[in-house]
């Protein structure tokens, strides 16, 4: 299958005053079309902030990404936004959501701030809440919602504008685990039959189970396949 991201040579350093702190260090890694991917690693070595930049969120700092071929450091800001937007859903370890939005408006917010017509779209809407077991709370606000009903609405709201790249990070991380099977399951529908290509970062075996492949986050560098250090 066709490359949806590629990263060459990626490096990324954080300068805190004085301290430089060098977290990525010359990855090279390709995602295909289709693909269901998890990071994992340990904590702090870097997973986020991988997944940050080749999601556009934050800036390599040096390197290259591609998204479906178009490198990103050569895009315009304008450009870059709307491509995020367009193309890429986003979910997060805390949802995420807007409190003072009722589940419907945190939904459609992609569509608001993309200035296109909610009218239009309300099939759309229908149909997402539908998938993602939400047709009876469109109107609670995520205070009167569970974790795993607040991460469902941050996955309807990712998938509202059909991107074909999920990025999620910790997905299930702050949920118990019957629940997060739950959430892994409807990713896995996501992927399978809605063609989504999803990268996770995750700390739980059982979730990167639902993957095809694993890629390891050690000491700045990565790698395929089971952590070599508990194996
Ligand atoms: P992980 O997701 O694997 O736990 P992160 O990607 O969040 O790790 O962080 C990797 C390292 O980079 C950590 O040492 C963290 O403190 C540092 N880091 C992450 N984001 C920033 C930032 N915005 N400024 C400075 N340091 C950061
Ligand atoms: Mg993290």
């Amino acid at each position: 299958m066709e490359p949806i991201v590629e990263a060459v040579q990626l490096c990324k350093t954080f300068q805190l005053g004085e301290v430089a702190i060098e977290v990525l260090k010359d990855i090279n890694l390709t995602i295909r079309q289709g693909e269901f991917v998890s990071i994992m690693g340990p904590s702090g070595s870097g997973k986020s902030t991988l997944l940050y930049l080749l999601g556009g969120l934050d800036k390599p700092t040096s390197g290259s990404i591609k998204i479906r071929g178009r490198e990103l450091s050569v895009m315009r800001d304008r450009e870059e936004s709307v491509m995020r937007r367009r193309d890429l859903g986003f979910i997060f370890q805390f949802y995420n959501l807007i409190p003072n939005l009722n589940v419907e408006e945190n939904i459609m917010l992609p569509i608001l701030l993309d200035g296109r017509s909610l009218k239009l779209e309300k099939g759309k809407l229908e149909r997402i809440l539908e998938e993602v077991g939400l047709a009876d709370r469109r109107y609670h606000t995520p205070r009167e919602l569970s974790g795993g009903q607040q991460q469902r609405v941050a996955i309807a709201r990712a998938l509202v504008n059909e991107p074909d790249l999920i990025l999620a990070d910790e997905p299930i991380g702050n949920l118990d685990s019957r629940t997060g099977t739950e959430i892994m399951k409807l990713l896995q529908r996501i992927n399978r039959e809605h063609r989504k290509t999803i990268l996770q970062v995750t700390h739980s075996q059982e979730a990167a189970g639902y993957g095809d492949r694993i890629i390891q986050v050690r000491d700045g560098k990565v790698w395929e396949g089971h952590d070599e250090a508990s194996a």
